[in-house]
């Protein structure tokens, strides 16, 4: 029985990257695979978008750093987040972002300032050692503010005036809205797995979703009117009503808050209704559907922004909350 499946499509990662190196020219792209590939799997993820052009992996932390190096021996990785490790970055020449306090020797930096995010970085940029390659800022209103995001991206120019290091301050939003923000290199994460930085429809910015989760009816019952489904007796019937039981629950990032949203049942949007449980959850069905009936949760043209919407929050949360642990779920790669 089919449970819990994730398909990670590599080939439309590529598209999705080439996509960015086409609107970015001479700016190069680096891939952000933070939080391990934002769900999608950081090494699948850097591997594919290096073949695509990618000059770069941004990770979060040194150990997402240590992983991915051994499967990109050759590829410049940046760790984003804060660390005292940088022994062993420099051992895995990993490159650091260092936005506080002394900047470490002997591995290459790139030294953050804080134009308006409010959150890591320098206030200016003072006299800078030698393994100091790049200069970088983080924009807090790409996706929602432009003309917030134009006054930090003013503040980087006058930061940096004269500099002749990398310059970098866009993410996805502001590289496909924005092109003052491209400088030298472009910091692109949820664009590259076909997810829009703006809540709408990728597609509106020539993206390709790359990831989709399947399961299947694991039993299919009529509930007589009063006759209820799942804890607390959050919907009860009315009327003779048909649901299915998802073996997929909130463990394996449904969502709690998911109920009322629509999932693909053997192709046709269907409701989902009551609580959803830790390992299950039901949806409403037109008739009797055989057990074993086709789920889609993401995908088939269903896309994880309607989801993200409906729980009032973002993909990122939604795809880095996916649970692909073995015991859990079939993790498929396309790699056509
Ligand atoms: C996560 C992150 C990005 C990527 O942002 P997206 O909106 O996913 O493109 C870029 N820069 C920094 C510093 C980040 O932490």
């Amino acid at each position: 029985m089919l449970r819990s499946e994730f398909t990670i499509d590599l080939g439309a990662v590529r598209q999705n990257a080439r996509r960015f190196r086409s609107l970015l020219g001479e700016a190069e792209l680096w891939a952000v695979a933070k939080a391990d590939g934002y769900g999608h799997g950081a090494a699948d993820v850097g591997r594919a978008a290096t073949e695509a052009g990618a000059t770069a992996v941004c990770v979060g932390t040194v150990a997402e750093g240590l992983s991915l190096r051994r499967v990109l021996p050759e590829q410049r990785i940046i760790v984003l987040g804060p660390t005292d490790q940088a022994r062993e970055a420099r051992e895995a020449r990993l490159e650091l972002v260092v936005g506080d306090g002394p900047i470490p020797t002997g591995v290459p930096v790139h030294v953050k300032v804080d134009t308006g995010m409010g959150r890591y970085g320098f206030r200016k940029v003072r006299a800078l050692p030698e393994n100091v390659v790049g200069l970088m800022t983080h924009l807090a209103t790409a996706d929602s503010d432009p003309a917030f995001a134009d006054r930090q991206l003013a503040r980087f120019r006058e930061a940096t005036a004269g500099s002749s290091l990398t310059l970098h301050a866009a993410n996805s939003a502001a590289a496909l809205r924005i092109p003052s923000s491209r400088f030298d290199a472009a910091r692109v994460g949820i664009g590259l797995y076909g997810l829009s930085p703006f809540g709408g429809d990728p597609g509106d910015d020539g993206l390709e979703p790359v990831l989709s989760w399947r399961s299947g009816l694991a039993q299919v019952k009529q509930l007589q009117p009063g006759e209820s489904t799942g804890y607390g007796r959050t919907f009860v019937a009315e009327r003779p009503t048909w649901i299915g039981i998802v073996p997929v629950g909130y463990a394996d990032g449904f969502r709690r808050d998911l109920t009322g949203t629509e999932i693909l049942v053997d192709g046709e949007r269907r409701n989902v209704v009551g609580t959803v449980s830790m390992d299950s959850f039901a949806v409403e069905l037109p008739g009797a559907l055989p057990a074993g009936t086709a789920v889609t949760l993401i995908g088939d043209g269903l896309l994880a922004e309607e989801h993200a919407r409906h729980d009032g929050t973002i993909t990122y949360e939604l795809v880095t909350g996916l649970n692909a642990n073995p015991d859990r779920a079939v993790r498929r790669v396309l790699d056509a």
